[in-house]
């Protein structure tokens, strides 16, 4: 099957959405935004913790090859928001310092930015959490920080009257979470922009002619039961389009562009600088039962540690199964761990790594997705910092044990607790030693103001072809070193309305 329009969107996460309901303003301009993952409403989720992995990639299998990191990435219309907590942070300023400093970035200055949030937030619906709004897991969290001297803020999300039920990593039955679904996309619809669901896109077509990219070409997958249909049959799919946005993320967007053999040579930072921020957690078994997984997910969260050691500590909320993938252990241990889960809390360590070039996306000789990441010596420091810091914090509330990963044993008892340093080590950083989750990767295509380190420049635009613009995570030179969704937001809401106002010359 053949189809054509004046823009097609490939991904419809934060970063597709913002730029199909943006886009959508131009009147006459057709539009078609696809998602390899089904459209899947509300009324649909059903708060079954495997079943709902059916909205991640991977069904959440994801992993870097040496099998070191897991990458949560979603596979759904939506994107990420369909099954984010919605933690809504700003970059700091010492990031856009970078991208404009190191990367050249121009047009993302603070005051760019701050428009972008704003136009965001007059679309979307944020809350600030109050101590109203603590379960056990943010109640004694900011106890351990207060107790410790230690400053927290009330975190802001993307909810609206959040009831605090605990799923919201298997999407939010009760449309409390203010996501893609209810605010960006059916204000494209309204506004005649298709929908195709389910196409998985395998490569941008370039028409070398008129030397553009000229569409994208893939197939759609059957629609799982419960689902919206689709507006198309199953089976092979192009679509010509005379712009092509990509907007599948971190991962996919240079893995298609990749994939793409048609295309010229985009340039040799295609696929490399991949950013991961990892969401490191730890459990805490405390000597009672506590509600983790019941209440508002994350409330509050301490950047102390931000401007000196670029981590950020946040409680967090695993059900059982990802509980069990994070905590180290094997046999009978970790069977009698998972007796006691009512009795964990659970942490997180938000922290990036540093952009490197050795850091990649690349295609196996299967044609599969692979990402190839080494962390950088100062990565692990930095990491290292803040797990010794939530175990002091958690031991300093009573705990018993701290899971954490890079020790001896992947946890530390109470007895360890005046010899943290020694216990909780780089030298225990190795690959396969413990789980790492990313639910935060960048980079991969990202923008800048030299061809030779970047694919994109500020806008968007592909620096070596016309017709091919990035709007999504992967544009990002260096990590936003807390959660990124706002920014990503932002960002792409920048990139779309400079699109929208060259859209004619764009269009040629
Ligand atoms: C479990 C979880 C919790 C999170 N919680 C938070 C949080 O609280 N706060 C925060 O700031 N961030 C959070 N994030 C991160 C945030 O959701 C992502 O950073 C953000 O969604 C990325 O936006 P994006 O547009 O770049 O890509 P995505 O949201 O990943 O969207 C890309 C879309 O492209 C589609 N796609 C991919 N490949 C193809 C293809 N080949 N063909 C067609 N379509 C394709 C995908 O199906 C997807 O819908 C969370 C992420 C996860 C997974």
């Amino acid at each position: 099957m053949r189809l054509s329009a004046d823009v097609v969107i490939v991904g419809s996460g934060p970063g597709g959405a913002v730029m199909a309901k943006e886009l959508s303003e131009i009147a006459g301009l057709s539009i078609i935004l696809v998602d390899a993952g089904p459209y899947v409403l509300e009324r649909y989720y059903q708060q079954l913790e495997l079943k709902m992995t059916e909205l991640f990639w991977e069904r959440g299998n994801r992993v870097t090859d040496d099998l070191s990191t897991q990458i949560l990435q979603a596979r759904c219309v939506g994107g990420g928001t369909v099954v984010y907590t919605g933690t809504a942070h700003k970059v700091p300023d010492f990031v856009l310092n970078d991208w404009a400093g190191r990367w050249r970035v121009e047009g993302f200055t603070r005051g760019d930015l701050d428009a972008g949030y704003e136009r965001v937030a007059s679309n979307m619906f944020i809350t600030e959490h109050t101590e109203e709004d603590w379960n056990d897991n943010n109640r004694l969290f900011v106890e351990a920080c207060t107790g410790n001297n230690i400053g927290v803020e009330n975190l802001k999300r993307f909810v609206d009257k959040c009831i605090g039920c605990g799923f919201c990593y298997q999407g939010c039955k009760y449309r409390r979470k203010v996501t893609m679904l209810n605010t960006y996309l059916p204000k494209a619809f309204a506004n005649g922009v298709q929908l195709i669901s389910n196409f998985h896109v395998n490569e941008v077509l370039y028409d070398p002619k008129t030397k553009r990219a000229s569409g994208v070409k893939g197939v759609v997958k059957p629609t799982p039961p419960l689902a919206e249909r689709n507006s198309v049959p199953e089976g092979s799919l192009e679509i010509n389009a005379r712009l092509v946005v990509m907007a599948a993320g971190a991962i996919n967007t240079p893995s298609i562009l990749l994939r793409s053999k048609s295309l010229p040579d985009l340039g040799a930072a295609l696929g490399r600088f991949v950013l991961m921020q990892n969401a490191h957690n730890v459990h805490i078994l405390m000597p009672y039962k506590v509600s983790m997984i019941r209440g508002i997910p994350k409330a509050a969260s301490t950047k102390e540690f931000l401007d000196s050691h670029r981590f950020v500590i946040a409680p967090a909320q695993n059900h059982p199964i990802a509980t069990a993938n994070d905590v180290t252990g094997f046999g009978l241990n970790w069977k009698h761990l998972m007796r006691y889960f009512h009795n964990l809390l659970q942490w997180q360590v938000i922290c990036g790594d540093d952009p490197h070039f050795t850091n990649y996306v690349y295609l196996d000789s299967t044609g599969k997705t692979n990402v190839r990441y080494l962390y950088s010596p100062d990565y692990i420091e930095r990491q290292i910092a803040g797990l010794r810091t939530c175990a002091r914090l958690a031991f300093s509330i009573g705990a018993e044990r701290v899971f954490l990963g890079p020790t001896k044993n992947g946890y530390v008892t109470n007895r360890n607790m005046n010899a943290l340093d020694h216990h909780i080590h780089r030298k225990y950083f190795s690959p396969g030693r413990f789980s790492l989750t990313t639910a935060h990767p960048q980079g991969g295509c990202r923008m800048g103001g030299n061809p030779k380190h970047s694919i994109v420049n500020s806008n968007g635009r592909a620096h070596r072809i016309n017709g091919l613009i990035v709007s999504d995570a992967s544009i990002f030179p260096s990590p936003t070193h807390v959660n990124p969704v706002y920014t990503i937001l932002a960002a792409t809401t920048l990139i779309a309305l400079r699109t929208k106002e060259d859209i004619d010359k764009l269009l040629e």
